[in-house]
């Protein structure tokens, strides 16, 4: 049998780029191990943009002419994305209006956390060890719930593709 442990040692504790490098030369050097993460990481694209003209009514093995030369090609996504939202991981094919919930302001420190803080001390109050120690004393300014209250979230919509919105930030006024 194969043991796998010190391997899976050394992917726990390599850094992400350092990952993603070794992954795509995997990819690259063995063909199974490319069509697996095709199948893991892609999802062919299924929605249709309104801006589309052609229609698909003809979608068998002579398509017709197009001006452009990707359009009859099948669009290929990424299956998962990150929510700038929620900041986890989704499926891009399963999104719905109920899928994310999230803050939409970020939790603040209340006055409880400077009580106890002298000048001089050399701690961040702002952290994230913090969040952890004490979520009954950060407050989201959207709710006044706080982080002990409701860490998930006082908002519900769609999870929003934080590359996608990167890609296209001057679009985002649109959506507000
Ligand atoms: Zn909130
Ligand atoms: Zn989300």
């Amino acid at each position: 049998m194969i043991d796998n442990l010190p391997l899976f040692n050394a992917i726990d504790t390599a850094s992400e780029k350092v990952l993603r490098e070794v992954f795509k030369s995997i990819c690259k050097e063995v063909p199974e191990a490319r069509i697996e993460a095709v199948k893991q990481l892609l999802v062919e694209n299924t929605t249709s943009d309104n801006d589309e003209e052609s229609n698909s009514n003809n979608d068998s093995e002579n398509p017709s002419i197009s001006k452009t030369n990707t359009s009859n090609t099948k669009m290929v996504v990424p299956r998962y994305a990150v929510c700038q939202n929620c900041e986890m991981d989704f499926e891009t094919a399963k999104n719905s209006s109920t899928a994310c919930r999230y803050h939409p302001q970020r939790s603040e420190p209340t006055e409880e956390m400077y009580v106890d803080v002298y000048e001089g001390d050399d701690f961040e109050i702002d952290s994230e060890e913090m969040r952890e120690d004490f979520p009954e004393r950060f407050e989201f300014p959207c709710c006044s719930a706080t982080l002990k209250d409701n860490p998930h979230g006082c908002e519900v919509g769609l999870h929003v593709d934080a590359s996608a919105q990167r890609d296209k930030t001057a679009k985002r006024a649109r959506f507000h």
